[in-house]
């Protein structure tokens, strides 16, 4: 470990709207905040396109938006670090050693806003269509298929409550769903069945996509023959969402605080976790809503519950 020569009075884990909106309100109550951030300011909002349900501002780049969340930190005040944290130490006067690559830092309190991951199932042409034809997250791309046909890969609640989404956006919505039957209430999976424009493909998986600049090819397999069959579109025409689950990043808490059944932080509405002084916030939290607006305002309500714990 490095020797640590200040002590700050609250470290952050993560840098994204959570990390910064926390960073601001709590260096405005004048604390003294570092931001460790492992890679690109603003976190998974930096690796998408445009941002368009953000109240306030209309449209704008996701990198830009990240970019102008480390600049307004920085402008109150707030050390933004580079580094990937790998450890929290509680020590015995109830301050904490944050163990970083590079850097160790010695702080008062810890805010976690290290966010969540949706779950990538690996069809080929996954990854290289991420973002652009592949998408994780309904209420944040839907728009973008505005008329246009969808195909959403889930059976599990998640799934139905999303195709039922998309279905008032997009022109149709194919459910593809990997077993027989839907992994949901059957409340939630009538209520989206009643949309006509929805459609389900039982016992059957996507395998491939493919295309120049956006999807033009996508490759189904029959599950219960395994034979794969090549249905082509016109490109730009359609477009995946994939409802696989979320996998809250949650390790470096995970001795300090308790998990939900989603796996995501337990916290009081303070943003407290069961150990005093580790403050979680955004993504990383076991809730229904993982967007912007509600992980900047967790990160908010981290700030200054971390500034009314250390001035007591
Ligand atoms: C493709 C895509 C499009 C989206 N579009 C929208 C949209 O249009 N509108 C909307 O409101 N929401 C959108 N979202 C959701 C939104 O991005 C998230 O809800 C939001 O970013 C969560 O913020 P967060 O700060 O909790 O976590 P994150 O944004 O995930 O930030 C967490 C940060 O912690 C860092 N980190 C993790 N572990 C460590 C470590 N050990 N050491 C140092 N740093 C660490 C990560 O590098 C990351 O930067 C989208 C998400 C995705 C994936």
């Amino acid at each position: 470990m490095d020797t640590v020569t200040h002590v700050h009075d609250v470290a952050i884990i993560g840098g994204g709207p959570a990390g910064y909106s926390a960073a601001i309100y709590a260096a405005r109550a004048s604390l003294d905040v570092v931001v460790i951030e492992q890679g690109m300011p603003g976190g998974q909002i930096a690796t998408t396109e445009t941002i368009e349900n953000y109240p306030g501002i209309e449209q704008i780049s996701g990198f830009e938006f990240g970019q102008n969340l480390q600049d307004h930190a920085a402008s109150v005040g707030v050390e933004c670090a580079y580094g990937v944290v790998s450890a929290i130490t509680r020590c015995e006067d109830g301050s904490f050693i944050v163990e970083a690559d590079p850097g160790s830092y010695a702080v008062r309190a810890v805010i976690v806003a290290t966010g969540a991951k949706p779950r990538h199932i690996g069809f080929e042409g996954e990854e290289r269509f991420a973002g652009r034809g592949v998408s994780y997250c309904a209420t944040c791309d839907g728009m973008f298929y505005r008329g246009k046909d969808v195909f959403v890969i889930g059976g599990g609640t998640a799934a139905c409550e999303e195709a039922l989404y998309l279905s008032r956006i997009a022109r149709s919505v194919t459910m593809v769903v990997r077993r027989d039957v839907f992994r949901a209430p059957k409340g939630v999976v009538d209520r989206m069945l009643a949309a006509d424009n929805i459609e389900v493909r039982f016992e059957t998986s996507i395998t491939a996509v493919d295309g120049e600049n956006a999807i033009s090819s996508i490759t189904f397999r029959d599950n219960r023959t395994s034979e794969e069959h090549i249905e082509e579109f016109p490109e730009g025409s359609v477009g995946i969402f994939v409802f696989a689950g979320t996998d809250p990043t949650v390790d470096l808490v995970r001795d300090f605080v308790d998990l939900g059944d989603d796996r995501g932080v337990v916290t009081d509405e303070d943003m407290a976790t069961r150990t005093p002084g580790i403050f979680c916030a955004g993504d990383m939290r076991s809730k229904h809503l993982r967007q912007v607006i509600t992980a900047a305002a967790d990160g908010a309500i981290a700030g200054m519950s971390a500034y009314r714990y250390i001035v007591g």
